[in-house]
């Protein structure tokens, strides 16, 4: 294999890098795409793919958004970096901060961060801090804690965040030879969404693709301000990287939604873990649970309305950033003696 070239390098005509940006890399991007044949057979769909970004090396999409983010306040000569967080933005500033020497400050929603997520942003020595409110107030915060100076915002709202994610759309149109028929999509800040869009756009612009795809957006039903049409006060869902109120992007999804001729729906907490453990227990492929969101709405509107041919589902996030919810997937494990008839016996169980 040859060395990896830096993301924001390999894609630097098509993103604001200039000279002076700094090549800032942990290896992000150039993510498997997988093919999802038990998912094919229960859905009659011909073709799905899986793009995995939890194979980024914070484990989520937010790195290819985040790299350029922090290269660009880097090359702007920031202090500090901040972020309000569901857990993998946090994860994903606090090592690309850690990389470029700079501090990194994130306001997470209180007990509402998975273990792994959490871990990481102690791990990289972000200051963390955790507020009795929701996603949503620590996002107002963090605005406000940036518009007083104390650091470069690095969440969605961010263009650079935008701009960096769209590599992922290049990636699928590069390995595919052109855009998929459909792209299935877990919606929370709804900056993803927008993001893939505006590079499936720039794809067809710039002949790297042909067509572009309908674009399938998921919420989580308690968690679904865009299918709603209106503000959701207190967002309530197991998937908590999608639980969002008040989408920051939320034009950019509706855009999205329309221009392509695809839909926002919304997908209900049991339907995603069934999609979670479908993927564990049928792919091989461990996400974490608001990324099976994508694959909770194929597999419902493969039971209605007409079926495409080709399919690719964006599992945005690492299953092993849910530790706690994953250990739920199988039964309790029980200690037995160290001997060959007690492990017999476990075995049969
Ligand atoms: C951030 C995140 C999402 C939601 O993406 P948005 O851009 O906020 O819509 C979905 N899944 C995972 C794993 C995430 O980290």
């Amino acid at each position: 294999m040859p060395p990896q070239i830096p993301l924001i390098e390999h894609y630097r005509d098509h993103l604001p890098v200039t000279a002076a940006t700094p090549r800032l890399t942990l290896g992000e991007g150039g993510t498997p795409l997988v093919r999802a044949a038990a998912l094919e057979r229960e859905t009659g769909i011909p073709e799905i793919w899986l793009k995995i970004e939890g194979a980024n090396p914070t484990g989520s999409f937010k790195d290819r958004g985040m790299v350029l983010a922090i290269a660009k306040a880097m090359e702007d000569g920031a202090k500090a970096v901040l972020c309000a967080s569901t857990g993998n933005t946090s994860a994903s500033a606090a090592a690309y901060a850690a990389r470029a020497g700079l501090p990194c400050i994130v306001v997470l929603p209180a007990g509402h961060v998975a273990l792994g997520k959490l871990s990481q942003a102690i791990a990289f020595g972000a200051r963390v801090v955790a507020i009795k409110g929701s996603f949503d107030d620590a996002l107002a915060l963090s605005r406000e804690l940036a518009a007083g100076g104390e650091g470069t915002l690095v969440n969605s709202v961010n263009p650079h965040r935008i701009d960096g994610q769209k590599t992922a759309a290049f990636e699928v149109c590069e390995v595919l030879g052109d855009a998929p028929e459909w792209l299935c999509i877990p919606v929370g800040n709804a900056g993803n969404i927008t993001a893939y869009w505006k590079g499936f756009n720039e794809a067809r612009e710039s002949k790297m693709a042909k067509r572009r795809p309908a674009m399938y957006g998921f919420q989580a039903a308690g968690a679904a301000p865009i299918v709603n049409g209106e503000i959701v006060k207190d967002p309530q869902t197991i998937a908590t990287a999608i639980r969002i109120g008040n989408p920051a992007s939320w034009n950019g999804a509706v855009r999205a939604r329309d221009e392509s001729g695809g839909s926002i729906t919304a997908v209900t907490d049991e339907e995603i873990l069934d999609a979670y453990k479908f993927l564990a227990q049928q792919e091989g492929v461990f996400c974490e649970p608001a990324s099976a969101a994508a694959v909770a709405g194929l597999r419902k509107l493969a039971q209605t309305g007409t079926k495409p041919t080709q399919v690719v589902c964006v599992l945005t996030g690492n299953g092993m950033k849910d530790p706690d919810r994953a250990i739920t997937l199988g039964p309790t494990i029980v200690e037995t003696a160290p001997t060959i008839e007690a492990v017999r016996a476990a075995i049969r169980g």
